[in-house]
């Protein structure tokens, strides 16, 4: 499984809808200061269900939308789309791409979809269960997190772990099981 692309419209600084495409390896974002590297993170963040706007490095959720600059408008909404390659079958799917978007408006609207399916956040998240892919998962590793998984309680340290190895499905289950 990898990331095959990311198609962004309306998102931070993109206000154009652009679409970047990766292979199966390295890729590296270069670019100047400020010209938008940390965005492409953000929206990959953003679109697997970040809910924090601090995280998102804004004061607002609505501050990820394109907020127009000296010689362009503002736009109504933000988009973001990402596009996995589950040939090998990680993803607990029967597609051989999975394409997961978010879209949200001023007005607060916002909707999640999955292969171009309306779905909740909830079975966005449950996709990822296992597989380090998620907000919470280790395969988006922000700045200054290493410090804090190293000086972390050993609870906190010990989920990382627990997805690694492919336990947090079982966890969950047996949690909401538990509730009924
Ligand atoms: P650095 O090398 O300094 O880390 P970077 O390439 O990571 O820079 P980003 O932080 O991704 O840059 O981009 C910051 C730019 O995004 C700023 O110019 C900021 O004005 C712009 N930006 C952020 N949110 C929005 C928004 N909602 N609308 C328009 N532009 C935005
Ligand atoms: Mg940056």
């Amino acid at each position: 499984m990898y990331l095959k692309k990311i198609e962004v419209q309306g998102f931070k600084s993109f206000a154009n809808k652009i679409v970047f495409q990766f292979h199966n390896g390295i890729t590296g974002i270069v670019g100047p200061n400020g010209s938008g590297k940390s965005n492409v993170a953000d929206a990959v963040r953003w679109v697997l269900g970040e809910q924090s706007a601090k995280q998102l490095r804004g004061a607002s959720m609505q501050d990820v939308i394109f907020a127009g600059t000296e010689n362009r408008k503002p736009l109504g909404y933000a988009y973001v789309a990402i596009t996995l390659d589950n040939s090998d079958k990680k993803l607990p799917v029967e597609y051989e791409e999975v394409t997961v978007a978010r879209r949200v408006y001023r007005s607060g609207e916002s909707e999640y979809l999955l292969n171009g399916t309306s779905c909740r956040l909830k079975d966005v998240n449950e996709l990822f269960y296992d597989t380090g892919i998620g907000k919470e998962g280790y395969s988006i590793i922000g700045q200054g997190q290493i410090d804090k998984i190293l000086s972390g309680k050993p609870e906190d340290r010990r989920e990382l772990f627990d997805e690694a190895v492919g336990i947090v499905k079982f966890k969950r289950r047996k949690h909401t099981a538990q509730k009924k």
